[in-house]
This record gives C-alpha cells, structure tokens and sequence, in this order.
C-alpha cells in the first residue's frame, strides 16, 4: 500500500490513509496545501496547522450518506487546486471513502461516469473500493447531473425516502410520518398520465398511471414503457404513497387497509415490509389497490375529445389530468 498517490492527470489531487498524515516531508513534497478528512474518529488538530482543513464525518458503511457532502467536497477540492496548491483526501485506509469523494470530483470536473472516474484513480490505486453504497450513491450523482443543490433534487429527494423506507423496514417498523414521501405533492418529471384508476363504486379519482410502481419485469421491459402491460395478470396496482393516504399511512402501523376517501369502501390495502403479488413478485413497500374495487379509465390529453369513454356528468367541473388533488 502505497503512503499517497497522485490521481492521475494534471491535477494536484492526492489520496491517501490515515497514516499519511504523520508523513510531513512526503506532504511537503508533493505541496499538499489542502486535506479533506472523510472520517468519523477524533483528529490531533496539530497535524493540520499549516493546511488549510475540512473534515467530513462519515463512516465506511453502505448506508451512510456521503452524497450530500460531494457539492462541498468538490468546491473544497476546486478551490485548493485553484489557489495553486496540492489537495489530500483521505479516510482511514485510503480505500473507500476517500475514494468515493475524488470520484465525485472527477465524476463532476470531467463530465465522465463514476466507473470512469474509478478506473482512472486505480491507475494510481489499484485497490480504491467505493462500498456498494457509495457506488449507488455516485451513480445517482451522475444521473442527476451533478447538482450544486442536491438537497433540492426530486431524485435526491427520492432515494432519501427510498433509504429511510429501508432503514426502518431493517428494524421492523413503519418509516416516520414527516419521512414518508407523498408522491402527488412533488413535481413529476413526466408530465402525461396515460389512464386513471377510479374507484369502482363512487368513481373519486384514486391515482394515475404516473404513480404505478411497476414490479413486474422491471429490468426486462423498455423504461419509460406502457405501465399497464407489466400489471396484466397482476390482481394489484401497486402505488407510491399518495396524499389521499395520509391520514392511514402517517398512523404508523406496519400494514393495515386503504379505504376510499369519499365513499369508505376498502379499495387496497398496504405492508411497509413488503406485499406479495399474484403474480408471484414481491414489492417493498407494498402499497396496492386491489383491481376488483378500481376502474381503469384512460385519461384524455388536455383540450382533446375523447369519444371513446362516455364521462359521467361530474367529470366536466373537475380539473384536468394532472391538476386534480389525488
Ligand atoms: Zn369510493
Ligand atoms: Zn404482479
């Protein structure tokens, strides 16, 4: 194992453990002006007085979330190699963590895939290992395009829901009432719902198409495809959580019945550690409608006619697809 080792390119930018630290000439010369410390343990302060220091405290485990920190550790990093001097990242081992906050830099600087970026540091380090959460989590960087807000991202937004599902699903229990994320009350990326799902009896508007979470096939079938081929065969909609929910989800119980807003009839019902289809998958978190209580109406392009589907006379005063209050 290698004390430090330069990333190659012609940036300043160093990687190295722990022990690097105490090694002043070899910081000396390569003209680290700049460390970045990714650890959570506590650090003799003196061996950072003559560099400029940020420490971000976080453990080498899958789900601790470093994404967060990557728009400050770039602009961090930036800034030492802007000013003329050389940038040290490290973790304990050199291995992880900091390997995982130079990927993001690259990753963002270079416009290239984590995986690039990754091939590239193990020209220097062939041992860098991001762990299987980092990984993730500089795959979801790069989707989003390497936000300077990530906090403000939908898809951010989304994975911290997705996580914090997960954690409390690891410990037996429903995730906490302000963490659940109502899916009708952020923006859609895609605009166009392709049909409604009503409710059998009183006919309320329960969810479109966009909010579907399709199980079935999923990795098989085109992304972005039709929704309603992958439940065919299925005896469920599976759902995001919808704010017409609320007052059953935020309750806290691990599983229990959905019942229609409007006229109460028992339309689905729901399991935070995950639901079995008929079809045989299981979806985690399973939140379902079952299709004998649910119509499935197509809904109509703004400002279009639909000749096809004879709308009962309500259907003129509500609002359009789309604006309706799920
Ligand atoms: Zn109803
Ligand atoms: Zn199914």
């Amino acid at each position: 194992m290698s004390l430090l080792d330069k990333v190659p390119g012609d940036l300043r930018l160093y990687i190295g453990g722990l022990f690097t630290l105490r090694r002043k000439a070899a910081l000396q010369d390569c003209g680290i002006t700049h460390i970045l410390s990714i650890l959570r343990l506590p650090l003799d302060k003196e061996l950072f007085e003559s560099y400029v220091h940020e420490v971000v405290e976080a453990d080498d485990v899958d789900d601790e979330n470093l994404l967060e920190h990557f728009p400050a550790c770039n602009k961090f990093i930036q800034e030492g190699l802007d000013a003329g001097g050389g940038v040290l990242v490290h973790c304990a081992m050199g291995k992880s963590r900091s390997a995982t906050i130079i990927c993001a830099y690259l990753t963002q600087r270079n416009n290239i895939s984590p995986h690039d970026a990754l091939s590239q540091l193990r020209e220097a380090r062939p041992f860098c290992e991001p762990n299987d959460g980092f990984m993730k989590q500089l795959e979801l960087y790069h989707a989003m395009c390497t936000p300077e807000n990530v906090d403000e991202t939908p898809a951010y937004q989304r994975w911290l829901y997705e996580r914090e599902v997960e954690l409390s699903r690891a410990c037996g229990q429903a995730p906490e009432a302000e963490k659940i994320r109502f899916e009708d009350e952020h923006e859609k990326e895609s605009s166009a719902a392709d049909f409604e799902l009503r409710c059998r009896k009183c006919r309320r508007a329960l969810a479109t198409s966009q909010y579907l979470v399709n199980h079935k096939k999923r990795k098989e079938t085109n992304p972005g495809g039709q929704a309603s081929r992958q439940t065919d065969g299925c005896s469920h909609y599976f759902l995001d959580p919808l704010s017409w929910m609320r007052p059953e989800l935020e309750q806290g119980k691990l599983d229990g019945r959905l019942e229609c807003p409007k006229c109460k009839t028992n339309v689905g019902k729901y399991a935070w550690q995950g639901m079995q289809c008929s079809c045989g998958d299981w979806v985690v978190p399973g939140i379902s409608l079952a299709k004998g209580k649910i119509d499935e109406v197509k809904s109509r392009p703004p400002g279009a006619v639909n000749l096809g589907i004879r709308m009962p006379p309500s259907m003129g005063r509500k609002p359009g697809p789309g604006q309706q209050n799920l």
